[in-house]
Parts: structure tokens; sequence; C-alpha cells
């Protein structure tokens, strides 16, 4: 498998000096499995110019999967922009939480109403096909591919996904608090073996202290849920906005010593997951 990190950043998007080596976007990867499977996670502003890139690539006909793990707006805000949902021949699957309160077609469309945008929903002329899904499914995309959904910690909901192709597993859990009594073991049990975990850590220790309840993660808790998993990598995610460059490196580092896989993840970085036997 590959996966490609185009926004990284929790909340808001911060272009600027401090940022330019890990990233400004926010969240949104790329995943593509060795069968052609393309599946992207959330579609922050990260969204915008991975679209630009598979415009290029798939100049015919695009069909890719698009998992939303919640509609805080970070996570959803690239999704008006992501060129390939212009164009007719595309078919672009978009699979979100199943609410009670609203559908999930009504919130995308919802952030695009004419007070906000000059164009609509309606005016994404791809085949989109919207699939609303509930904690514990497993969805199947092509013919190898499964995805686990688990609903975890986050104020109005998130889901994580465990994604497997062929025995390799990517665990995805951002926007997710372990609460001050410990790690969420529903977030472990999705990131068991995996090949790569990537964990919120949106906070430092010491700001974790005094927002516990936000539903974020420090990266100490993405370290002890890789270890308690058994993961190989882990990727720091959902960067705080004002975490700057120079911090984030320095960060990577000290990770380092105690979990040699982890790394920050940053924008344009992409990582193979070989093929186990
Ligand atoms: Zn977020
Ligand atoms: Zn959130």
């Amino acid at each position: 498998m590959k996966v490609r990190f185009w926004g990284v950043r929790g909340g808001i998007p911060v272009p600027g000096p401090d940022t330019v080596r890990v990233g400004g976007n926010t969240p949104c990867v790329e995943v593509r499995t060795p069968d052609g499977d393309l599946i992207i996670l959330d579609a922050g502003s990260g969204i915008r110019p991975l679209g630009l890139a598979l415009q290029r690539e798939f100049p015919k006909r695009l069909i890719c999967s698009l998992l939303i793990s919640h509609t805080h707006w970070d996570h959803i805000q690239g999704f008006p922009f992501f060129a390939p949902a212009r164009r007719r021949h595309n078919r672009i699957v978009i699979f979100g939480e199943k609410r009670v309160d609203e559908r999930l077609e009504q919130i995308l469309a919802g952030q695009m109403r004419a007070v906000y945008l000059p164009f609509a929903l309606k005016d994404l002329h791809a085949d989109l096909l919207i699939k609303e899904m509930r904690d514990g499914e497993t969805l199947v995309i092509g013919d190898h591919t499964l995805v686990d959904v688990r609903s975890l910690e986050h104020p109005g909901g998130v889901f994580g996904f465990r994604i497997t192709n062929r025995g390799n597993v990517v665990a995805y859990a951002t926007d997710v608090g372990h609460g001050p009594s410990g790690l969420d073991q529903r977030v472990v049990d999705l990131a068991r073996s995996a090949d790569l975990l990537i964990h919120d850590a949106q906070f430092s220790v010491e700001q974790k202290a005094h927002h516990w309840d936000w539903g974020h993660s420090s990266w100490e808790d993405g370290v002890r849920v890789a270890i308690a998993a058994g993961a190989k990598r882990l990727a720091l995610f959902h960067h705080d906005v004002l975490a700057t460059d120079d911090e984030l490196e320095e960060l990577e580092q000290r990770v380092q010593t105690v979990f040699p896989g982890a790394f920050v993840a940053r924008e344009g970085l992409e990582l193979i997951i070989p093929a186990r036997e």
C-alpha cells in the first residue's frame, strides 16, 4: 500500500513561514492499494491539491472512496474545492456517519449554501454516491480491501478506520481523546499490528492536562497506543495550529527516542508499505 499526506493540521489552515516544511493544510490522506483502490481519508483543505494531482493522473475517469471521520469543518472544508467532484464522468463514493439529527448529504450541502459559496453541492457534476455508515460496520472496497469503522471519543463523535488489504493494515484515528483514566481500548483494537497508525497528536502533554475533555490526544497517547497495539510505524497527525516547523521537528526527535517508528506527518510525505507474505 501507499500512503500520502496532503493535509496534517487540525482546526484551520495555517499557511506561513513557520509551517512551510510540515505544511498548513487541514486533514487529508491518500491511501492506494496494490489493486488500484483509491481511498481518501477526510476532506480538509489538503484535498484541493490532491484533486489537482488526480485530475492530471486520471483525465478520463476517476473512481475513489472518500471516508469522512466526522464533519467538523477542518475535515470537510476542502470538499467543495475537490476538482474531480466537478467532472461528470468521475465517481466518488462518500462515506460518513449516519446521524439521527441530520443527513450527511444535508451537512455537505449545508457548507455550500449560497451565503457561503457561489456554487452548490448540486453543481458538482460527478457521480457522488453518499453512503452513511454506523459504528461496527465493515466496508468493502474493491475486491481485497476492508475498512472497519469504529466510533471513538470526540465532541460530536468521530469514526476511526482500520484499512486492511492482503494482510497490510493502515489505521486512522484522528480527533480522538483517551480521557483521564487510560487508553481507549477501541483505538488500540483498530491499530492492532498495523503497519502504520495515523494518530491525533494535537496536544503537548501539558496542553492536554488543561484540555483533556476537548477530544484530542497528546503525542504520548499516540506512542502508548502504538506500543500497546504492536503497530510498526506511528504518524503523529492533526498538529496544533500554533506548532511551528522547528517545534514539530524537535518533537519528532524526542518521540523517536521513545518509539523509533514514530514520525511527524508532513504534507507531501509518501510512505510505501511493503506487501506482507
Ligand atoms: Zn479536526
Ligand atoms: Zn474534530
